[in-house]
């Protein structure tokens, strides 16, 4: 069949290489003027690779999604910790036994590291809105103190919202863990493409049924000379608005080169309280970059504005969910046309999973 991708993020690329690779022919269609959507990257004067939108790390506990992109890419087998700024100190977040070693006392925090294992179990990952609810007192200090220092006002930052005002999925994301690895993930595979995200998307687009045309917008169209069409942008974008509009979370971000090894030490630290950025990102640190020159870049969350900015964020809640599903009842009239990606679907999808709805979707055409 001929085929049209619409967007050539990592969704896009996904579909149109599983596709082609089908046998189908895929014309790819991309109104950025450079590939790789919200992962695009590239390697500054030093060596340094950036990440354009914000730091991204691979991770996935699917084989099936590894071993598709480890056919793109070589993996540098780097091992995510994030620090946050918290009462004057940078502690291991997700919030784990170190970070309660780190910010009390001795006593204390022998009683809270007790209380947590007693009531949940080394090992175990705890949402705040969850560890919220226990009865125990120790934990209801522990569980206020968190709730405070680490996400009320980060999330009041990031998405306009407090965290009971937001599915409970997107706090939960990053759960107090009863342990000690410091990581952020767990996952089994993870990694930083050595080559960038963006040769990885490149190297998937390198196929005879593959053709992509940068700088090019989706237009109606497009749709009469193709039998299918994968659409990875906003969803509400493709019918006019005719519902009323999806809303988004946006950010602007400030990047800044010092001549320095090194400008903060870890990858990535969070400011939850202090500060309008919600968060830092060193850029060198992902491939252990040498050099006596640094790259950072400051996120600043903003509402996202239709022409202003990019549409960074679905804001998982109920009546956006709503919303979005009298869209579906639209798109289920389409014949022709696929919706997919984090604007596709409105979800808050991280690359793996964002890949693997491409793959299924591609198995099941
Ligand atoms: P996108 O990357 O948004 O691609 C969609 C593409 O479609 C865009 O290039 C867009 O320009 C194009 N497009 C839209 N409309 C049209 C149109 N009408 N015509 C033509 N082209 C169009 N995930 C992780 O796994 N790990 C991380 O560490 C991580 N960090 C992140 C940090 C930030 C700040 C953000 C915002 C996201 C992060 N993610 C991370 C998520 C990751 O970026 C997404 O999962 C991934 O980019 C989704 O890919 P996509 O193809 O669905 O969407
Ligand atoms: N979060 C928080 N404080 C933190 C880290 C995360 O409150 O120090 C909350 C916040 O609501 C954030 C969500 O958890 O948006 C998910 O965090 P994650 O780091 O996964 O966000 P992403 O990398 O997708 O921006």
């Amino acid at each position: 069949m001929d085929i049209l991708v619409v967007g050539a993020g990592l969704t896009g690329a996904t579909l149109a290489r599983a596709l082609a690779e089908k046998g189908h022919e895929i014309r790819l269609i991309e109104q950025r003027e450079h590939l790789a959507g919200n992962c695009f990257d590239y390697f500054n004067d030093n060596e340094i690779d950036v990440h354009m939108y914000g730091t991204h790390i691979f991770h996935t506990q699917s084989a099936e999604v590894w071993h598709f992109a480890s056919r793109f890419a070589e993996w540098y087998p780097y091992q995510h910790e994030v620090r946050a700024f918290i009462d004057g100190k940078l502690v291991p977040v997700p919030f784990n036994i170190n970070s309660i070693e780190a910010l009390f006392p001795t006593s204390i925090a022998d009683r809270l590291i007790y209380a947590l294992l007693n009531e949940f179990g080394l090992g175990q990952k705890v949402p705040i809105l969850e560890l919220r609810k226990s009865q125990n007192k120790d934990l209801q200090f522990l569980a206020n103190y968190v709730y405070e220092k680490v996400f009320l006002h980060y999330t009041e930052k990031q998405w306009g919202f407090t965290p009971e005002q937001l599915d409970q999925a997107v706090t939960g994301r990053v759960p107090v863990f009863v342990g000690k690895d410091n990581r952020y993930f767990q996952d089994k595979y993870q990694g930083i493409p050595i080559a960038g995200y963006t040769r990885m998307v490149e190297r998937m687009l390198e196929h005879e049924n593959i053709s992509v045309d940068l700088n090019t917008k989706f237009s109606r169209d497009q749709l009469e000379e193709v039998d299918h069409c994968f659409y990875t942008g906003a969803i509400d974008e493709y019918f006019n608005y005719v519902l009323g509009e999806l809303p988004y979370r946006s950010l602007k971000f400030n990047f800044l080169e010092f001549n320095r090894a090194h400008f903060q030490p870890y990858a990535v630290v969070n400011y939850p309280n202090n500060y309008d950025w919600t968060r830092i990102g060193e850029y060198k640190y992902f491939l252990d970059t040498k050099s006596d020159k640094t790259v950072v870049s400051y996120e600043y969350p903003e509402a996202f504005v239709r022409g202003q900015n990019e549409r960074y964020y679905p804001i998982p809640n109920e009546a956006n969910d709503k919303l979005y599903k009298r869209y579906l009842e639209l798109a289920a009239k389409e014949a022709k046309l696929t919706f997919a990606g984090r604007l596709g679907d409105y979800r808050y999808y991280n690359m793996d999973q964002a890949m693997l709805r491409a793959i299924k979707l591609s198995e099941s055409f």
